[in-house]
């Protein structure tokens, strides 16, 4: 989401005869976009403002700026803990950076915006920033209305707002038409597209929408809420052709009693009976999910439970996270607090088992021919390109020519621990 944002300010600029600079010191404009899901993030964000400070003091004309969530959450007090920053930004709010940047320009003031029910974009057209780029996101909706007791999301994103179809179809279409390939949807939950209100396409009628879309190889979409995934959309994955066979479902716990204190919605049962549907309609799908060990409350047998549900379920990855204590949530008043040792051991734990059935899960590819839409040349060695197969994994290769954009079928020569090894077999 954060990327996405970021694209869409370098776009704002873009379109207000702003370059981009590789170099930091040459740069006249410095913006911060900030994570504050959890606190490592927040502090990473918070370093690097602090030493620009010194850049700040050679070139007293530049203009800095901290954006996004922990903008939104410190707001006017990183003014005095950064006395050289110019400018303020909740999420909600970057659409007219541009104006803020012309007014800090013009007066010298230092501006604050942190409007939480401002409305998110309309998109910024033209789109120079995904020039020479096959693929996209896009986003479709902003906020959250759940508050999982751990999650600071719909207290710095707000509440949950979709943007309307019509604009959304109409980036599609302008994306493709500057050689976008593949577009991934993305929001908080992207299933509750339209869900708690009246508008209408849902989530399954917007995809059917943008399948029509005439040069769009590639639909994808994350992250979705295991509660809000309907039979509707499970059945998109058996009818729509540019629908890839991946989705990215978070569990967050294996443990009914974590998931209830965690206020998600849904039980381990229903998780697995949305998957064994999902598995049922397109049995080559790859499922990906995010886990938190040492939420407060979490006993040994709770963390068992979240091994064994990876274990039933077999990922093909996970995103595993300490939990991490963020402000205004529920979770900070819970007892049970689980000790940094004992969280750190439990993620180890589960790390190592799932590397394991991810090594696994790549090299069950082995001998097996994947389409691949080629993003570019590969990292290691100079004949190679790049690009994922239609579950999402990576696959490097040697090309001769230059297949950019191109989809292309591929032989699985080797499944590795984060990518696969492939030998081009047809153009
Ligand atoms: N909306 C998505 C959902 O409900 O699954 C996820 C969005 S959240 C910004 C991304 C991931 O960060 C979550 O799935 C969760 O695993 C993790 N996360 C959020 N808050 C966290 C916290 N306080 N501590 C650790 N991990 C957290
Ligand atoms: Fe955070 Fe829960 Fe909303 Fe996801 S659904 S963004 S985890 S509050």
């Amino acid at each position: 989401m954060n990327k996405y944002d970021s694209g869409t300010i370098s776009q704002i600029l873009l379109n207000k005869g702003y370059e981009q600079t590789p170099h930091i010191q040459d740069a006249h404009i410095i913006i911060i976009n900030t994570c504050s899901v959890r606190e490592k993030a927040e502090a990473k964000a918070l370093t690097f403002t602090g030493r620009l400070s010194s850049l700040k003091r050679l070139r007293p004309d530049m203009i800095v700026g901290v954006i996004g969530c922990v903008a939104q959450e410190k707001g006017m007090s990183l003014f005095q803990r950064f006395p050289s920053l110019d400018l303020v930004l909740g999420p909600r709010n970057i659409y007219r950076i541009d104006e803020y940047l012309s007014r800090i320009q013009r007066g010298g003031e230092r501006i604050c915006a942190l409007d939480i029910a401002a409305d998110p974009l309309l998109f910024p057209r033209y789109n120079g920033h995904v020039r020479g780029k096959v693929t996209s996101f896009l986003k479709i909706m902003e906020g959250c209305d759940n508050f999982c007791s751990y999650c600071v999301v719909p207290y710095v994103r707000g509440r949950e707002r979709s943007l309307p179809a019509k604009e959304i179809f109409d980036e599609a279409t302008h994306l493709v038409s500057n050689g976008i390939k593949e577009i991934t949807l993305i929001g908080q939950n992207v299933n509750s597209y339209n869900i708690r209100n009246s508008g209408s396409p849902k989530f399954p009628g917007l995809l059917r929408q943008l399948d029509s879309i005439t040069g769009l190889m590639r639909l994808r979409f994350t992250t979705s809420h295991p509660k809000d995934f309907s039979e509707e959309l499970i059945d998109c994955f058996g009818e729509l052709s540019s629908l890839c066979p991946h989705i990215h479902l978070p569990i967050q716990s294996g443990s009914d009693k974590v998931l209830q204190l965690m206020n998600r919605g849904y039980t381990k049962e229903s998780y697995i009976s949305v998957i064994e549907r999902i598995r049922k309609t397109r049995p080559d799908i790859a499922i990906t999910s995010d886990l938190i060990v040492g939420f407060p409350g979490e006993m040994d047998e709770d963390f068992e439970e979240s091994l064994q549900l990876i274990e039933e379920i077999q990922f093909d990855n996970l995103f595993s996270f300490k939990y991490s204590e963020r402000p205004h949530t529920k979770a900070t008043q819970f007892p049970g607090k689980v000790e940094g040792k004992e969280k750190q051991r439990r993620l180890s734990v589960l790390q190592e088992r799932q590397r394991e059935i991810t090594l696994l899960k790549n090299m069950a590819l082995e001998g097996t021919i994947q389409e691949v839409l080629v993003e570019g040349a590969g990292k290691r060695e100079s004949d190679q390109s790049t690009g994922r197969t239609p579950g999402n994994k990576v696959v490097n290769f040697s090309a001769k020519d230059d297949l950019k954009g191109h989809l292309v079928k591929v032989r699985i020569v080797k499944g590795l621990q984060n990518s696969l090894l492939g030998e081009l077999r047809d153009i």
